[in-house]
């Protein structure tokens, strides 16, 4: 009998077993594929070795207060063992045809550069950065709302949930139109790819929230993104709990009515684990697959009605040389083809990608000691890939190779006309498509990041870290929103839940 069982290594999971471990729980973590860490996990061809789902994160910094909240957990878990380094500063790039804007942090200084670019703005620029501060307090009301009991969801319902109801419905690209130059437009609005929601459906609130998660510096662990489960299973073992890797759950036990365990395939054997508690951060809509039909079944409809997000096309480069003298450094550059920035890739087949987003994650880590690498990101349709999506998960039939080598070439091909001093030195690439992150991370339909946002997602009270099964609780992306951080932090509350004297730790 585990203290706890946790389904998903990813962030959120790693954060809830963690956490009980250092309380000195028994948690056995179960996690499908053959490396751990979910988004967290990086892969090496050759010499290169590239991460997968962490390109920058915020509230990493030895910052006092809520700024340094996410580090100060880690450092805790960890017992310091994770850091962090810094990214430049401006640390994301905006490139738009004959225009390139540096997002610096804190928020006054990139506000103070806008007002210099766009002085005929002024009024449009203030208002943006007002709006922003009001929609973060509705986007926080909203979270909070995904994790506190019910008594107390109703106190801030009446309090302040018409405001929060107000900014999630109003999308991105209401504020957007508020707007009259293009390339202030733009500027504002090509980094909806952080939350992967276009500025026609995106909720304002979601995105001045993480535009703003990096107010206090941008940073990217040392050693790399898979340092987060080499050190976060550490107090896990240390409890006596386990991370056990190609452990696929199949079901969740119930017993007189609550979550009582799983039933997992694990090297071609299958056996059930009992647990005090179920945590499943392995995705809500992949958590309800694993229950029976009449568990929750008005809750198990409210979910299945959410639609999965938008998916993603990752073209891994690998370089010789010395790629900081051709042009690259630690901020991520956001490429975009027009000033029409809100655009998802349609058919890669008919158009070059609208937009996308580099990392040049090797210069990110000081550790690192091997060749360049970097990260060319694209948001697609995945109804583009429904037809390959269709085919079992364990085949990839020619036609789908021969497609995925040849949207490679171009997206590659478009890259380098862009980063024309780096492209000499290009020796490897490869695609990663809807399909790949579907079999990794077992996203529906290659979903970049789970759930689509929208305002009907934010405001659901199906999506709290409490489930109507007792003894199933929920963690991960789709629970607070994605993002590292946002993952990380359900986790612990999912921990909290379950061993209610840890949320004392985590005021501090
Ligand atoms: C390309 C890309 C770039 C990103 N860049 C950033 C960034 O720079 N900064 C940032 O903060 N966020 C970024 N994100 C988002 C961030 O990575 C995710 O929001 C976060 O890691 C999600 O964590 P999670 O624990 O919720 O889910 P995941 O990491 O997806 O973990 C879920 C785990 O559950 C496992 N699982 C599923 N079903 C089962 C089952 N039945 N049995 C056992 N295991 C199962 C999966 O294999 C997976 O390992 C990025 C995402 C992508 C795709």
């Amino acid at each position: 009998m585990w203290d706890a069982i946790v389904i998903g290594s990813g962030i959120g999971g790693l954060a809830a077993a963690a956490a009980l471990g250092k309380r000195g729980k028994r948690v056995l973590v179960l996690e499908q594929h053959h490396t751990p860490g979910g988004q967290t996990q990086t892969f090496r061809r050759h010499d290169w070795v590239f991460p997968t789902g962490v390109h920058y994160l915020g509230g990493a910094g030895p910052h006092p207060g809520p700024e340094g909240w996410f580090g100060r957990l880690l450092g805790w878990l960890t017992d310091g063992e994770l850091r962090f380094a810094p990214l430049a500063n401006p640390y994301d790039i905006v490139r738009l045809p004959d225009f390139e804007f540096g997002i610096e942090h804190p928020e006054a200084a990139f506000r103070d550069a806008l007002l210099r670019a766009f002085p005929h703005e002024r009024g449009a620029i203030v208002g943006w950065f007002e709006a922003s501060a009001d929609a973060r307090r509705a986007a926080m009301t909203l979270m909070q709302l995904h994790s506190v009991p019910s008594w107390l969801a109703a106190g801030l319902r009446l309090l302040r949930g018409a405001q929060a109801r107000r900014w999630a419905e109003r999308t991105l690209a209401d504020e957007l139109a508020r707007i009259a130059d293009p390339r202030l437009r733009a500027v504002l609005g090509a980094r909806w790819g952080d939350h992967g929601a276009p500025p026609a459906g995106a909720p304002f609130a979601e995105h001045a929230l993480v535009m703003h998660a990096y107010d206090a510096g941008a940073y990217y662990p040392v050693g790399g993104p898979a340092r987060f489960a080499e050190t976060l299973r550490r107090p896990v073992e240390a409890a006596g709990g386990e991370l056990r890797v190609g452990a696929d759950v199949q079901h969740i036990v119930v017993r007189d009515g609550r979550a009582a365990g799983v039933g997992v395939e694990h090297g071609g054997q299958r056996r059930e684990e009992s647990g005090r508690w179920v945590i499943s951060a392995a995705g809500v809509p992949n958590t309800v697959a694993l229950l029976d039909d009449e568990v929750a079944a008005a809750w198990q409809d409210t979910l299945a009605a959410l639609r999965p997000g938008h998916a993603h096309l990752a073209l891994f480069i690998g370089f010789e040389g010395d790629v900081a003298a051709a042009g690259a450094s630690t901020a991520n550059r956001w490429v975009m083809e027009s000033e029409d920035v809100g655009r998802v890739w349609g058919d890669p087949a008919d158009e070059d990608a609208p937009g996308f987003f580099v990392s040049f994650s090797s210069l990110k880590d000081p550790a690192w000691s091997g060749p360049p690498s970097a990260e060319v990101v694209a948001i697609v349709d995945h109804a583009v890939f429904a037809r390959f999506l269709a085919e079992p998960d364990a085949t990839r039939s020619d036609e789908y190779l021969a497609y995925k080598d040849w949207v490679a070439e171009r997206l590659l091909a478009q890259w380098k006309r862009h980063f024309p001093a780096l492209a000499p030195m290009v020796r490897f690439h490869e695609l990663a498509t809807p399909l790949t992150h579907r079999r990794y991370v077992r996203t529906p339909q290659g979903s970049m990041y789970g759930l689509e946002l929208s305002a009907e997602r934010l405001a659901s009270p199906a999506l709290h870290i409490h489930t109507p099964l007792p003894g199933l609780l929920l963690a991960g992306q789709d629970v607070f929103g994605p993002g590292v951080p946002a993952a990380f932090t359900s986790g612990l509350l999912a921990a909290a839940h379950a061993e209610p004297a840890l949320f004392a730790q985590l005021r501090g």
